[in-house]
């Protein structure tokens, strides 16, 4: 047993190394919540009913004060809870979004998560797929087309603040003037903001909060912020939940979220993580990552090879490459195009050596 786990441990360390494709921050540190480990702490249902002393709402209710702030949430009418991901934010959205508008259809780019498409089908919600534009930002002339042809109906927009791929942004000012000059009457928009809502804010680019035409916003708190357990936010307007929670008073006021017992310890890491960064750590820790983006598209197009970030991305796109460097640096790729994602933890030293091996694989 103990061997077991040595072997595992030696293993995730080395390929800890090469960790570059996927949106995980690596620079975080959370011994001092160890002692937290020896207790199972449950907040159990909504974060602002008291369950029992046995878990951290009181800590899950600040992390939720904080995002209320970052995302220009409606003072007094907001409403959310630490998740187990950014999926399980969206899930939460577009739930909300089906009990508000039943007869909703759903707008989606071609550049969505993948998760999307299957909490469309549990929801049993419509959906109809809108082109993206290279960049990947959603094609707004093919959403206007679109929505003319279905004007009947509600309308239910996901939004992608940073696309799987490409890290775009759709841009939910321009939706909403779109909306607006269709008079489309119901309508509600959900930001997919899993990465790059967690750091656009400190960077002047809110385009995508409640002030700017977003109904909910969800984020991923593994990815930015880090954390060794998968963890997230999501925030809704609270007139809208509360409209949900009286018409489904079925399942009781109380069980307000999709899972029922949820980990305690998740909204201690994010606590933690705001805390100990703080606004100015963390526009440091953003600033590096947008820095490293731009080096290492450099450092690629020196060689000759078209790399591009979209603006105030860690993401940085180019043509697939080999097998074997996806292999060694565990990259994602799509189609014909692979991506570096420069997060937190992804040194300078990483970034030279796999521009060193792509180099070579050029010859
Ligand atoms: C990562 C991501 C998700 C899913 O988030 P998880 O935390 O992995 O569940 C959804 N949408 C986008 C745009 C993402 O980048």
């Amino acid at each position: 047993m103990e061997q077991d786990l040595k072997i595992f441990l030696e293993k995730i360390k080395d390929r800890s190394q090469t960790y570059i494709g996927y949106p995980a921050a690596t620079d975080f540190n959370y011994t001092e919540l160890l002692p937290f480990l020896e207790y199972s702490l449950n907040n159990v249902g909504d974060p602002y009913i008291f369950s029992n002393d046995m878990q951290s709402k009181q800590f899950e209710r600040e992390v939720l004060e904080f995002f209320a702030e970052y995302f220009n949430a409606p003072k007094n009418n907001y409403w959310g809870y630490v998740t187990n991901g950014g999926s399980e934010g969206n899930l939460y959205a577009l739930y909300l979004a089906r009990e508000l508008y039943p007869n909703g259809m759903v707008y989606y780019s071609e550049a969505t998560h993948y998760s999307i498409q299957k909490n469309l089908h549990l929801l049993n919600m419509e959906s109809i797929v809108i082109r993206s534009q290279p960049s990947g930002e959603m094609d707004y002339a093919d959403l206007e087309e679109t929505l003319q042809m279905n004007r009947h109906r509600s309308v239910i927009i996901l939004a992608n603040i940073g696309t799987t791929m490409t890290e775009a942004k759709d841009h939910v000012p321009t939706i909403q003037s779109i909306l607006k000059n269709y008079a489309i009457k119901s309508s509600y928009v959900h930001s997919d903001a899993a990465l790059s809502g967690s750091y656009l804010p400190l960077l002047g680019y809110h385009d995508f909060d409640f002030a700017h035409g977003a109904d909910s916003v969800a984020i991923s708190g593994h990815k930015f912020f880090g954390s060794p357990i998968t963890t997230g936010v999501v925030m809704v307007k609270k007139s809208y939940k509360e409209r949900i929670g009286r018409s489904i008073n079925y399942i009781g006021s109380l069980d307000t979220t999709i899972t029922g017992s949820r980990s305690g310890i998740n909204a201690l890491i994010m606590w933690y993580a705001i805390k100990k960064h703080g606004r100015d750590g963390m526009l440091r820790r953003t600033m590096e990552c947008v820095e490293n983006a731009n080096h290492l598209k450099v450092q690629l197009n020196a060689l000759g090879i078209p790399a591009w970030t979209n603006t105030n991305s860690f993401t940085v796109v180019f043509p697939k490459a080999t097998e074997e460097i996806c292999k060694k640096w565990q990259l994602a790729s799509d189609n014909d195009i692979s991506h570096v994602i420069c997060m937190p933890g992804v040194t300078r030293a990483m970034l030279d050596a796999f521009v060193e091996d792509m180099k070579k694989s050029k010859q």
